[in-house]
């Protein structure tokens, strides 16, 4: 077992790993026998339970497995339980008592499982008994777990940060109950709907071995059956040296179904086997023959003489006898054949003893570079609307990735004194598990129905209740300053109830970014005029802007001043009305339309924005500082969704929560020109843009800003004509871009995109729009090779690039039908989640300097600093505390090729920390910023003394210098592995693109000095730093 025991005391560990040979006590007998039965000969490490195989005959692997939403027809609750199974029956409690009984029933058996969000829930509320002998099947191989993430997570819709978390969050559950014998070799994603080659990256990172797909798109999947290249080696990363993001990968032959005619689930209605020759149903002949044709048909697309079915679906195995009745039969009679020369051996397996046969074949294999996105299953079924669909649900997640790091980082600043203080107890692991819900598949994606996706949005709420007691807490503790703190999750339409009524108080900005941070703060207000004070007590430049509101109400306003963040600490300004004669405000001027051409222009230090006082539209950026010029045009556009054809209902399919399929390939605009209103001050100036009663925005620019901010308000859409809508905002621009658009991959390295185009394969492409539509997690960007338009994205969007020099982002979509992907409800969403508000960040750069905009400024957005307000009333946390208006948690910024993707609570004295390179190599040229760079770690922070330092794998469930992989050659070459080096706490290295993960042990000092001070109390024991293996070995 490696390390790590969690604050809640689940786990208690020395620092070694034991391995699987030293655990425990012998087994009893009657299971040693079946180990030595179902595992003769040496294995590599993790396969060593795997089942004889016959060599000379093609081995049919049987995969029973359940595939168990984390959430989609009902709520995850509903689905535990079997509650409302009136609405999709589901019933995974029943499920895991029914597998693992007849598990324990006949020895040969075996059963893959995979979501530990339901796995986690029923081990807690299991006897030691049951719990002693589900331990024993793992053990035994026997019950394995793949991928073993919280849920088997999304990867279009996904931010890496928050997979890296999800898949950690499930790992160490098995790690922490099973030791290494739980540890999943393989990484098992049968169902999301498209896959991002960063996925691929990480899960390599996270030291599986392979991976199996379901859904790979029709014509790649064909192609790649008639080439027998449905199994390969992905290398997933352009920057990290291979083999360290390489995986090898199945495409699964059935998607995760089993083959036609031979599903025995309460769910299906095949017909069981009925090996009795005197019962009129006799049809063990005919089965075990018709067993044999799928089976060498389907050898047919792959390169071994191994092949998989899933025996399995949604919810199946709740009456696990039915299918392993059935299948013991199966086995049986098609065994039996080999009699008759048969040369068919069938046989129980697991994915991760399929992957074994697979690298014991020891072939070379064909390389894949790209992804698999967008994902189609027919010609007019592109996977493409849910990466838009609910968009309201899609910020919200991001924005609680953002709170629950910045409430781990304070956990883990903080200390025991975050979970327990003045405010009661608080906690960042309600978030962190309601965060790893949200990852789902059918969370993040849109795909949910509405109630379920009510309750995701709930689970995160309850989340931020624990986080915010926390947040409290540690602030107090680090301010010195007990307050009545408060956030104001609503400040994004303004309302904020402390600042609106108060004439005195406080705001404490937290940045949680490893640098630090200037921002503007906008906070709506009380009338009149107000005086801010830094945390110096200096008086800082403020604004109150007074802005309008619908017909009949008063304007509103707003005050606006900027804030100076230290890196991973926090600022507390005050703020005071002050009685002035003639208080100033600044409302926006109504600009008339012109008739004729003319232009209105806002700017600050660094960028122009031109606008047409025709059109009201934007039609040029201007990058001052590089004198670089560029016409463009934004605006927003509507697509129709198609209807169902009736008399075609098979070939054509119709925009829904996943799909999306305009009826035609021109949007239409939303209107062909926007009342404007102009604001300008001192440190804003503002086009505010009204396209209809449904859509408008506002262009911004703040003093020191080197992007243009476009804050768009759509929704709820109207369908008063019948037409679901797909509402994209549009960039022209005459940037020669050859057809290629480039977009993100969960946040991290960047993909080229071609239209009408795929990498691996000759496109039929049968729909111009939806078949060029990608995921873009963070940002989206078009270059001509000299000038680069980047748009930075505020969650999860569908883009695309369908004229060259144009670049599209769907903001929001509201349908009217289902798309008979099997959710059975139109996307129609009422009440909150209808009205949208969002921003679009706009970049114009020399291609050369790009990523040094886009990569900081896009971590600035997703680690936003988190705004805490307070009434100014005060009291000393204890007597004679030293209060504190500024802190931060580094005793030295981290440079800025380095983010700090993870500082976290791990056990009682440990905290998780991963550091990041974020450039890609050859990206920042010019700045260096791609260079290998290197980090100190002795005494970085401010308020605790690393006293040992273990490096581990991404996903931290094992250590990194006795991790190994399986070894595989893809067709480019043999690759030599990489050494792994022991860390050396005082010079940490990373490489473009790499993250290091590492478990310290602590020392919390007593009270945080001030940044830049000593601590104050003396380290109680010298630094100790745990040895490493010198290289890995396979
Ligand atoms: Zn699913």
């Amino acid at each position: 077992m490696t390390a790590l025991g969690r604050a809640s005391g689940v786990c208690a560990g020395g620092w070694g790993d034991s391995g699987r040979a030293m655990r425990g006590p012998p087994p009893p007998l009657p299971v040693l026998f079946v180990v030595l039965v179902a595992a003769p000969g040496t294995r590599a490490a993790g396969y060593e339970t795997c089942p004889t195989v016959q060599p000379d005959m093609l081995n049919v692997h049987l995969l029973p497995h359940t595939h168990d939403d984390v959430g989609w027809i009902k709520t995850v609750d509903q689905y535990y339980y079997g509650v409302r199974n009136v609405l999709h029956h589901g019933a995974v409690k029943n499920i895991l008592d029914s597998v693992i009984s007849a598990l324990r029933a006949e020895p040969s058996r075996r059963f893959v499982y995979v979501e530990m969000a339901f796995f986690s829930r029923w081990w807690h509320q299991q006897t030691n008994a049951t719990q002693q002998a589900v331990r024993e099947l793992v053990r035994q191989g026997r019950l394995e777990f793949a991928n073993g993430g919280w849920v088997m997570n999304d990867e279009a819709a996904t931010h890496y940060g928050a997979i890296v978390d999800q898949m950690t969050l499930g790992l160490r559950f098995l790690q922490d109950t099973f030791g290494d014998d739980g540890r999943p070799r393989v990484a098992w994603h049968i169902d999301p709907f498209g896959h991002s080659r960063e996925q691929a990256s990480l899960f390599a990172q996270m030291g599986f071995d392979g991976i199996f797909l379901g859904r790979v798109d029709y014509q790649d999947k064909e192609m790649r059956k008639k080439k027998r290249e449905m199994e390969m080696v992905w290398r997933a990363s352009t920057s990290l040296q291979p083999p360290t993001a390489d995986l090898f990968t199945g495409v699964l032959p059935n998607v995760y179904h089993p083959p036609k005619d031979l599903c025995w689930d309460l769910l299906c209605h095949d017909n069981h086997v009925v090996d009795d020759p005197a019962d009129p149903g006799y049809n063990d002949k005919e089965l075990a023959h018709y067993f044999l044709d799928v089976a060498t048909y389907q050898r047919q697309s792959y390169r071994t003489n191994h092949t998989v079915m899933t025996m399995g679906d949604d919810f199946h195995y709740e009456n696990a006898n039915m299918w392993f009745s059935n299948l013991d039969k199966l086995i049986r009679l098609v065994n039996a054949e080999q009699a008759n020369g048969s040369r068919v051996h069938v046989l129980y397996s697991t994915p991760a003893c399929y992957l074994w046969e697979l690298n014991k074949a020891n072939l070379t294999w064909s390389l894949k570079e790209d992804d698999f996105f967008p994902y189609a299953d027919g010609p007019h079924q592109f996977w493409t609307g849910y990466f838009s669909s609910r968009p309201a649900l899609k910020r919200y997640e991001r924005v609680s990735y953002n709170f629950l790091q910045v409430c781990k980082q304070l956990e883990a600043l903080a200390g025991p004194a975050a979970n327990v203080g003045p405010y009661g107890s608080g906690d960042s692991a309600p978030l962190e598990e309601a965060m790893a819900v949200l990852q789902h598949h059918d969370a993040i994606t849109g795909t949910s129905r509405q109630l379920v996706a009510d309750d995701f949005a709930r689970r995160l709420a309850a989340g931020w209740g624990r986080c915010e007691v926390l947040l409290s807490n540690a602030l107090a503790r680090l301010s010195g300053s007990q307050e009545a703190f408060s956030i104001c999750p609503e400040l994004n339409i303004s309302v904020c109830p402390l600042s609106q009524t108060s004439a005195r108080f406080q705001v404490a900005i937290y940045n949680p970014l490893a640098r630090k941070v200037d921002r503007m703060v906008r906070l709506p207000v009380s009338e009149g005029a107000f005086l801010v004070k830094d945390p110096s007590g200096h008086a800082v430049p403020s604004d109150v802007l007074l802005l309008p509101q619908p017909e009949g109400q008063k304007p509103s306003p707003e005050l606006l001043f900027s804030a100076s963040v230290p890196a991973l600490g926090f600022s507390i300004y005050s703020v005071a009305r002050v009685s002035l004669q003639n208080p100033k405000a600044h409302s926006p001027e109504r600009i008339p339309q012109k008739s004729r051409t003319g232009v209105l222009v806002i700017q600050n230090e660094y960028i122009r924005a031109t606008f047409s006082t025709k059109t009201g539209f934007l039609m040029q950026i201007e990058d001052m500082e590089q004198k670089l010029v560029l016409p463009v045009s934004q605006s927003f556009f509507w697509y129709s969704a198609g209807t169902w054809d009736l008399k075609n209902i098979d070939v054509f399919g119709v925009s829904g929560a996943y799909i999306f399929r305009p009826s035609q390939p021109e949007p239409s605009p939303v209107s062909s020109w926007a009342k404007i209103h102009l604001l300008k001050t001192p440190l804003v100036q503002e086009v505010h843009q009204n396209f209809s009663a449904w859509c408008s925005q506002v262009v911004r620019l703040y003093r020191g800003q080197r992007h243009l901010e476009l804050e768009w308000t759509v929704g709820p859409i109207p369908l008063h004509d019948s037409f679901g809508k797909e509402v994209i905002s549009r960039f022209d621009t005459p940037l020669d871009t050859k057809g290629y658009f480039y977009t993100d991959s969960n946040g991290r390295e960047i993909l080229k995109r071609r239209r009408n185009y795929r990498p691996t394969w000759n496109l039929n492409q049968t729909e111009p729009v939806a078949g060029n539509y990608y995921p873009v997690n963070t940002r989206i960007y078009i270059t001509d090779r000299k000038k680069q338009l980047t748009v930075l994205t505020d969650r999860c969007q569908g883009g695309s690039s369908l004229q060259d020099g144009s670049l599209e982002l769907m903001v929001h979509r509201r349908l009217l039908l289902d798309d008979k992907q099997g959710l059975g409800e139109p996307l129609l969403e009422e009440g909150s989640g209808s009205w949208v508000r969002g921003r679009h960040l706009v970049l114009l750069d020399m291609v050369g300097k790009a990523a040094m905009g886009h990569r900081l400024l896009a971590q600035k957005e997703v680690l936003a600093p988190q705004v805490v307000l307070a009434p100014d009333t005060g009291t000393p946390y204890h007597p004679g505390a030293t209060q504190r208006t500024q802190f931060s948690g580094l005793r030295r910024e981290l440079p800025p090729s380095v983010h700090l993707l993870t500082l976290a609570r791990w056990g009682p004295e440990t905290l998780l920390l991963r550091l990041e390179h974020q450039f890609a190599s050859r990206e920042g040229s010019g700045h260096n910023l791609s260079s290998p760079v290197t980090l100190n770690l002795l005494d970085l922070f401010s308020t605790f003394t690393i006293t040992r330092l273990q490096e581990t794998t991404l996903a931290a469930n094992q250590p990194r210098a006795s991790a190994s992989r399986l070894k595989w050659t893809p067709n480019s070459g043999p690759i030599r592995n990489l050494p792994v080096h022991r860390p050396d706490p005082a010079a940490i290295t990373l490489q473009p693109m790499e993250i290091r993960t590492f478990v310290a042990m602590v020392e919390w000092k007593s009270m945080p000095g001030p940044s830049g001070t000593p601590p104050s109390k003396p380290e109680l024991f010298p630094l100790l730093f745990a040895t490493g293996a010198s290289a890995a070995t396979h």
